[in-house]
């Protein structure tokens, strides 16, 4: 392993349970001193930041205690699997900052597994089974019963062996039959009742081996022997794999592995306001919600890469997280935080107008042009970088830097005021020149010379605003883009069971007819500026030297913990305040830690409901809560539905209505999650009701037909918003219609904002595409 090209102080502080175990195991002269790691992705997606995780880990404990990190696709699955991902995947670990030593492909491990297989087999550890996978399943038993063996379990080693060639060979159907290991029925570990080991998939096309194979491995089998053949010591996995390690152990061990690996599971990442599952995020790509696997939105590497997020920022994140065994819901405003501490000491400062307003400074002569002399760091950063910026008569400022009439403590210009331009001169505004619409502009200006030494006294200055020159600035598109999710849990728990429900309707908002410095003539895709007082941006890969884009990577503030705090957005969650360190969202919860009186509620929702246990607790300890569960409950709700309802929803209405218990019965709420499931109101209209059925108005369903709640999913009920959008967008139709199909997405979005979230996105993509041909 190479060693860490950009050594961070935090370096030498890492630390957790999986490196304290390598540490130790190194010492004691485990593993004959060495330390092999591997990144297994399965090539069937992009890595997203959760992978991240993984990959720093991984790599991380090679290079700091001299070992080896292996990229291993764990291809042996052929239906989903493709070279793209392949390719990418290499391309996005290379770039977050890391080489790998071997580069292996688990298809390379077919004939090495099969004769371990076979040897199993003669050992009499495996056999063929001839029950149907349904059968299997049925045998299975549960986590209070055992189950059965099956009648093909003890036939003899040289009938399994003959079979498994006939299998091998693709003598025998799919579905015919499975090879299974011969554990114990009756094992408490599920995982360990005779699990599948191969499967027959005689017509499927293995993307590099073909058809050569109409047998594929699973993944207990293939992922512990592929750790084996490749001298990997220690194999970092997700808890998921918990109880897949007695397994892993056992296979090992039956295989006679000398000096086997050992699987250590940590907490993947959880990020809220973030979908990070491959299935999820392949679903948002196909159905055109955005613009593809690198949609500047998107938690992929691809997306935060193009969206202008550094290896390096990605990397101190992964530091900052940690590696624990508690599963924990981080904050992404964690992430969000990475990157401007990144970018402060890297992005040159550059004054960018987004909705331009005239200035005509009438004290300055025509066609005189001072090139003023413009740092491009702020002094506590210690690069001394400038650029030239061109002062003249005409200039443009932020439209909503200048109020006719200032609220009270308005920093900015307004009639009669004095501001100080940027890096420029102080200057006063004298008159305002409106359209016949009454709408202001222009500003007539007059400038202090003796301002633009900032050391003299300039007399009272409201504050300081950017401008840019108004024959010099450039055009720019600033695409402003926010989180993709308004929900803090977008996947699950919450009552409406698909994520899209959550999607941001302002995850994007394209600035056209932005106005930027001239010394931004230059820019290349991938460069990073921050824009003063707006925030950090990089010019996308479609920029052109004709057209520059921005993309917006993040405002210079936490705007969300606000927004949530002031209840600007009500749907939006209170989220951790970035400065309080990583939240444990949801620790574990003991019965210990729940009221006495409130112990066997508790108990009751979390094993018998299934609620998990916080959302048990935050129930129980509340008797009008807990009428609430139990009545929706006996209604047919589904029980984390309502316990998300009741733990979210309720609490948050009550407390803003000062009540101390909610005017309806769980029957009605009930009512509300059958419409949300049945899709006759989006999750975002149900929210309106719940309010409304809070203040008390009534029963769930009269409530959206009093106030036309209902999900517009039919196409007369869609076309005339569809249309509206069309009409009102008609640079993005033309886009569209000349190939740009990723803004079908954009299209979705818009309407999705027109309707308040009503409408069905699934319905509105396919009239959009209809309707744009
Ligand atoms: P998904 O559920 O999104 O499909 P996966 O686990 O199936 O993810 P793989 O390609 O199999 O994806 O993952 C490769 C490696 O990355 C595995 O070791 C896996 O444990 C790890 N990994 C995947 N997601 C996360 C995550 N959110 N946090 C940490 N590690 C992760
Ligand atoms: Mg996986």
């Amino acid at each position: 392993m190479k060693p860490d090209p950009t050594p961070t102080p935090s370096a030498a502080a890492r630390n957790d349970f999986i490196r304290d175990i390598v540490r130790a195991d190194l010492a004691a002269g485990k593993h004959g001193g060495r330390v092999a790691t591997r990144f297994p992705p399965e090539p069937n997606g992009y890595l997203h930041i959760g992978h991240a995780k993984s990959i720093c880990l991984n790599f991380g404990v090679a290079r700091e205690l001299a070992g080896l990190c292996n990229l291993r696709m764990d291809d042996t699955n052929p239906e989903t699997e493709d070279l793209e991902y392949v390719e990418a995947i290499q391309d996005d670990v290379r770039w977050l900052g890391f080489e790998w030593d071997g580069m292996f492909y688990a298809s390379d491990y077919f004939e090495p597994l099969y004769d371990v297989a076979a040897q199993l087999v003669r050992d009499g550890k495996a056999y063929v089974d001839e029950l149907s996978e349904d059968e299997i399943r049925a045998y299975r038993g549960t986590i209070t019963e055992p189950g059965r063996e099956s009648p093909w379990r003890d036939r003899p080693a040289a009938e399994s062996l003959a079979l498994l060639e006939r299998m091998r060979r693709g003598k025998l159907p799919d579905g015919s039959c499975v090879l299974r290991a011969r554990i114990d029925m009756a094992a408490e570990n599920m995982k360990m009742r005779d699990p599948l080991l191969y499967r027959i998939r005689r017509d499927a096309e293995h993307y590099r081996r073909g058809r050569e194979w109409p047998i594929y491995p699973l993944y207990d089998f293939a992922h512990g022997l592929s750790d084996a053949f490749e001298g990997i010591t220690h194999s970092l996995c997700t808890l998921e794999f918990e109880n897949n390690r007695e397994l892993y152990d056992w296979l090992l061990a039956a295989a006679r592995i000398p000096d086997p690996p050992q699987q250590i599971e940590f907490a993947r990442l959880v990020l809220n306001y973030t979908v990070l599952s491959k299935r999820k995020l392949l679903q948002l790509v196909e159905e055109g919600l955005v613009a593809g696997w690198d949609d500047p939105r998107m938690p992929t590497l691809r997306g935060l890469r193009r969206r202008g997020y550094t290896p390096e920022a990605i990397r101190a994140f992964c530091d900052a997280i940690g590696v624990t065994k508690a599963q924990t819901v981080v904050d992404v405003a964690h992430l969000e935080h990475a990157v401007r501490d990144d970018l402060n000491a890297k992005a040159p400062r550059v004054l960018a107008v987004l909705r331009p307003l005239r200035v005509v400074v009438e004290s300055w002569p025509e066609g005189r042009v001072e090139t003023l002399d413009a740092p491009s760091f702020p002094r506590e950063i210690p690069r001394d970088e400038s650029r030239p910026l061109p002062f003249e008569r005409e200039l443009y400022i932020e439209r909503d830097d200048f109020a006719e009439a200032p609220p009270k403590g308005y920093k900015r210009l307004a009639p009669g005021r004095r501001v100080r331009l940027r890096h420029a001169y102080v200057v006063e505004c004298r008159e305002v020149v409106k359209d016949a619409a009454g709408e202001v502009v222009e500003l007539r200006c007059v400038h202090d010379p003796a301002s633009l030494d900032p050391g003299a006294d300039a007399g009272k200055v409201a504050g300081t605003i950017h401008w840019v020159p108004a024959s010099r600035a450039l055009p720019a598109e600033v695409r402003l883009y926010d989180r993709l999710f308004s929900d803090p849990e977008p996947d699950g728990g919450k009552s409406g069971p698909d994520f899209r429900a959550f999607l941001n309707p302002d995850s994007l908002r394209v600035v056209e007819g932005a106005l930027v410095e001239p010394s931004l003539a230059g820019a290349r895709p991938g460069d990073r500026f921050q824009f003063e007082r707006h925030g950090y941006f990089a010019v996308d890969p479609e920029a052109t030297a004709e057209r520059l884009v921005f993309n917006r990577i993040v405002p210079l503030r936490d705007t969300w913990t606000k927004r949530a705090v002031e209840g600007e957005a009500p749907t939006i969650a209170a989220a951790p305040a970035a400065e309080k360190g990583i939240e444990k969202a949801e620790k574990e919860i003991a019965v210990e830690d729940v009221a006495p009186t409130a112990r066997d509620r508790f108990l009751r929702f979390r094993d018998e409901l299934g609620l998990l246990p916080h959302e048990a607790r935050t129930v129980a300890e509340d008797e009008a809560r807990s009428r609430l569960l139990e009545e929706a409950t006996a209604a047919r709700a589904a029980p984390r539905a309502a316990a998300a309802w009741i733990t979210n929803d309720l609490v948050r209405e009550l407390r803003a209505r000062d009540l101390a218990a909610p005017p309806f019965g769980g029957a009605a709420l009930a009512e509300l999650i059958a419409l949300v499931e049945t899709g006759e109101a989006t999750t975002t209209a149900a929210r309106e009701v719940f309010a409304a059925m809070v203040a008390g108005e009534g029963a769930p369903r009269a409530i959206v037909e009093a106030r036309g709640l209902g999900a517009l999913a039919g196409e007369s009920a869609l076309a005339p918003h569809v249309e509206s959008v069309l009409a009102a967008h008609p640079a993005q139709v033309e886009a569209y219609r000349a190939g740009k199909t990723a803004l079908l997405g954009f299209f979705v979005g818009q309407v999705m904002k027109a309707t308040g979230g009503r409408a069905d996105a699934a319905a509105v993509r396919e009239l959009v595409t209809k309707l744009l041909g």
